[in-house]
């Protein structure tokens, strides 16, 4: 069945979404996958002697490690915002947090052989960089007592950083503390946008640190943005790109708001009449993609781009055992997916009663693996070659998947995916509702 062309307001500039089928069916943002099975799969079951037990069972595979640190402060809160900071003025709120990281850490630590390289370092949050200068050396310095960082070339050491958090002196911090790649929440640079949501940062922050970054010679510099913000337009996100493309970031991430003030609290604080129709913030994807596209920019997974020349640098990931430290924090290793208490009071009691704060998780299942590399091929590929997909996993992965292949059909209809023999292809337009084509993978879905 043919798409219909859809009528787009005039006065916006740009191209336009030509497919009925997108606007009607895919308007919502759809899931992210960080990770699959998602977050929500979790189950309250599983606690710290699962954990305990993964820590000791991965020891026998001795994977590189990837240590992600949650730092949940910020200084004010964005009205979009999903990740549940805690907003303090004062750098003393942080000592506590610091002490239970510490504990985590010795917990956690006392079960894994000595000398097992950490090879990626992440610190998320929350806003990082919110740490004075000294809670962030002594960070690191407990990180390498418990854990022995690397000081290998090699070593991909992130930290996350809001540009209204961080000047020139944040940055020859940072790089003597052995980070090697910046990670800058630019989001939107329209005004209009950064009002609405409560995030006013000048393009002029970014650019100064960006010019820092390169006089001390970080490896990569990626930048966060997000598309259907309250308030943005076309004009204005096609403007915030060619900013951004500007000033060459290595990898981008094209993320996207999800209104759900019921579950997000801040969200009550975004003006209804600020929120995009659900087909604009389609158009400006559609805009977006296009201009990535043009200047080079390469897929390398769901909502994720890197800059020409680095795409095989880049993918796939290398297989490292991922351990996660602090409030909300999800680990990953021998087969079990566990995450920490998503609130500060229930990760502290946890700590302050000498125990692992793990509070749910999943043992993986043949099938959970299967999905995962299913959907984690499709949104890097944005094809999936089914026969080659089930040699891996010695299984017929077109009978496996089957009920994803189902759902998939009204997608086929609509021209969102094609099938070439055993491969499975995600069209152009089918690119603006790749996160809703992952989804038919997820059997955790209702
Ligand atoms: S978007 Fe980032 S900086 Fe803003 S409140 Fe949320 S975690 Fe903090």
């Amino acid at each position: 069945m043919p798409a219909r062309a859809l009528a787009v307001p005039r006065d916006i500039p740009g191209p336009v979404v030509r497919h009925a089928a997108l606007g009607r069916r895919y308007a919502a943002p759809g899931p992210a996958y960080p990770c699959y099975p998602p977050p929500t799969s979790l189950v309250p079951q599983i606690g710290p002697a699962d954990y305990r037990e993964a820590l000791e069972r991965s020891n026998q595979a001795a994977r590189p490690l990837s240590l992600y640190v949650h730092v949940p402060f910020c200084r004010q809160a964005c009205f979009h915002c999903t990740r549940r900071p805690v907003t303090t003025t004062h750098h003393r709120h942080v000592e506590p947090y610091l002490s239970r990281l510490d504990r985590e850490m010795v917990l956690t630590a006392r079960h894994l052989d000595k000398g097992r390289q950490v090879e990626h370092l992440h610190w998320g949050g929350g806003t990082p960089t919110f740490l004075s200068l000294d809670q962030m050396g002594d960070l690191i310095d407990r990180l390498d007592a418990r854990f022995g960082l690397s000081s290998a070339r090699d070593r991909d050491y992130v930290i996350e950083i809001d540009p209204r958090e961080a000047d020139v002196f944040t940055l020859r911090h940072l790089e003597a503390l052995g980070f090697n790649r910046l990670r800058l929440g630019v989001l939107d640079l329209d005004p209009r946008v950064q009002r609405a949501i409560n995030r006013v940062q000048p393009a002029g922050l970014t650019e100064q640190l960006v010019d820092e970054a390169d006089r001390l010679g970080f490896r990569a510099l990626d930048m966060d943005l997000v598309v259907g913000l309250p308030c943005q337009t076309r004009a204005g996100f096609a403007d915030t790109l060619e900013q951004v493309l500007a000033l060459a970031p290595s990898r981008l991430t094209l993320a996207h708001y999800a209104h759900a003030p019921e579950r997000f609290a801040l969200q009550r604080q975004v003006r209804k009449a600020d929120l995009l129709e659900p087909l604009e913030r389609l158009a400006i994807l559609e805009v977006a993609l296009a201009r990535l596209e043009a200047a080079g920019y390469v897929r390398i997974g769901l909502d994720r781009f890197v800059r020409p020349g680095l795409a095989a640098a880049s993918s796939p990931l290398p297989a490292r055992d991922r351990i996660g430290l602090g409030v909300s924090a999800m680990s990953r290793l021998a087969g079990l997916y566990t995450r920490n208490p998503v609130r500060l009071t229930d990760y502290e009691a946890a700590l302050d009663q000498g125990r692992l704060p793990t509070t749910s998780g999943r043992w993986l299942s043949p099938d959970d693996r299967l999905r995962a590399a299913a959907i984690e091929g499709l949104t890097r590929d944005l094809r999936l070659d089914l026969d080659t997909l089930g040699a891996s996993f010695g299984v017929d992965a077109r009978a496996h998947l089957a009920d994803a292949l189902v759902r998939l059909r009204d997608a086929e209809q609509e021209g969102l995916v094609a099938y070439r023999e055993q491969r499975l292809g995600v069209t152009r337009p089918g690119q603006l509702a790749l996160r809703h084509l992952a989804a038919a993978f997820d059997a955790y879905r209702s």
